[in-house]
């Protein structure tokens, strides 16, 4: 039951479609687990979103079987800042959770901001 209602998200997600590349993105890192590609309406000079391939809605739903999947996400983000050159300039990691916060994408995603000086936040 839950096996397929999970096989019908994963058919209609969009960044689940994106990591199986049925939809193209700029791919800056891929593992078995962790895909990360270029914001296609980038907020800075480097605007990457780090996902896991396994679809997770948001933070608010993740649990402790994910700790080693989120803790993976923060260390590619960290990988991507020394390959971009933002990692001593410094970088923003946002995990935007829920509609207040401005979710529109329903899968986790970990946006690594960086190559300007950013504004405060909100
Ligand atoms: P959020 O508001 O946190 O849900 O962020 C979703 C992000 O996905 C936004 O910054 C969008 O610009 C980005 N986005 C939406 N569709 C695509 C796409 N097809 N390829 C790359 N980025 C996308
Ligand atoms: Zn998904």
């Amino acid at each position: 039951m839950f096996g397929n209602c999970l096989e019908i998200v994963m058919k209609t997600c969009l960044f689940c479609q994106i990591s199986q590349k049925q939809i193209p993105s700029k791919v800056q890192f891929e593992s078995g687990e962790i895909f990360a590609f270029d914001d296609a309406n980038p907020k800075a000079p480097v605007h990457i979103l780090i996902i896991p391939k396994r679809h997770i809605e948001n933070v608010a739903t993740a649990n402790s079987q994910d700790k080693k999947l989120l803790g993976e996400m923060i260390l590619t983000a960290q990988k991507l800042a020394q390959d971009k050159k933002i990692d001593q300039t410094g970088y923003r990691l946002v995990f935007n959770t829920r509609r207040h916060a401005g979710q529109i994408v329903d899968h986790i995603h970990l946006h690594l901001i960086g190559g300007k000086k950013l504004g405060q936040m909100a």
